[in-house]
């Protein structure tokens, strides 16, 4: 992997979320190299071979925080903060020291273990959040979608010892592809570790996409027998498959009590 510096720019941005007004991206590009990945469509370089880093991204984000007040930051929108790259050149822990210093907090998503070498960070913030996302139980199939992320269950025992550490925590059912995902498996998997589970169906909306050309792509070749049944469901929300998945959802939510936020 190239790792290069990024030409000037600047790194905290609008975000909107959802109670955050800001984000950061630690890095451009992403290592994981999701083929459905939405950001793809935004890269300036090949995210399988070279991953961008700020020059001196403390000095700079301090310099733009002090302009807004203390409050809690995302990370994770365009890029995950615990890449592999995060090893080496430590940017996301670099900054979680920085907000912590001036009294921000942070919510992260991430698909990988790393995050729980920044407990130590975390559990000092006044409300730090920490969501892993997850979409595969099969990792044979995880390495269909998702080319260098970490396999779920490692991601699940993140979870596990961020709550154990008493820093708050979330999950991503995400992305539910139709007829491959096991949602409800997933959650039984994630439930004891989370306060709330968010559910997001895989979202596509543009058939000449690179992240549709490779979704299809690895369907054609790995799953050729639903093709012809995820295409028309991922590109109709009215789809029958994701009303009943949302009827399920809802039911399990009413019976288990779970806090589980579902967009499909
Ligand atoms: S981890 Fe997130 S940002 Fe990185 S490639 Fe996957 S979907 Fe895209």
């Amino acid at each position: 992997m190239k790792i290069s510096v990024c030409s000037n720019r600047p790194i905290l941005s609008s975000c909107g979320l959802k109670d955050l007004d800001y984000q950061v991206d630690t890095y451009v590009g992403c290592e994981h190299y999701c083929y459905y990945c939405y950001a793809l469509a935004q890269a300036e370089t090949d995210w399988s071979k070279e991953i961008l880093v700020h020059k001196d991204i403390v000095k700079q984000l301090s310099g733009e925080i002090d302009k807004v007040s203390p409050q809690p930051i995302y990370m994770g929108y365009h890029t995950d903060p615990y890449q592999p790259c995060e090893v080496q050149y430590r940017q996301t822990r670099k900054v979680l020291e920085l907000l912590k210093e001036k009294g921000f907090s942070a919510s992260i998503l991430t698909k990988s273990d790393l995050v729980v070498r920044d407990i130590d960070i975390l559990k000092e913030m006044k409300s730090a959040v920490v969501s892993v996302s997850v979409a595969f139980n099969d990792n044979r199939i995880r390495k269909l979608f998702e080319a260098n992320t970490i396999a779920t269950e490692k991601r699940i025992e993140a979870l596990r010892q961020l709550k154990k550490a008493g820093v708050k925590t979330g999950a991503l059912i995400c992305p539910v592809i139709p007829y491959i995902t096991d949602t409800f498996h997933l959650i039984d998997m994630v439930e004891p570790y989370t306060e709330v589970i968010w559910i997001y169906g895989l979202s596509i909306n543009d058939r000449s996409g690179q992240n549709w050309l490779n979704v299809r792509k690895i369907l054609s070749s790995h799953f050729p027998d639903l093709v012809e049944q995820i295409e028309p469901t991922l590109f109709s929300k009215d789809h029958m498959y994701w009303r009943q998945l949302g009827d399920g959802l809802r039911a399990l939510k009413q019976n288990r009590q779970l806090d589980l936020e579902i967009h499909l």
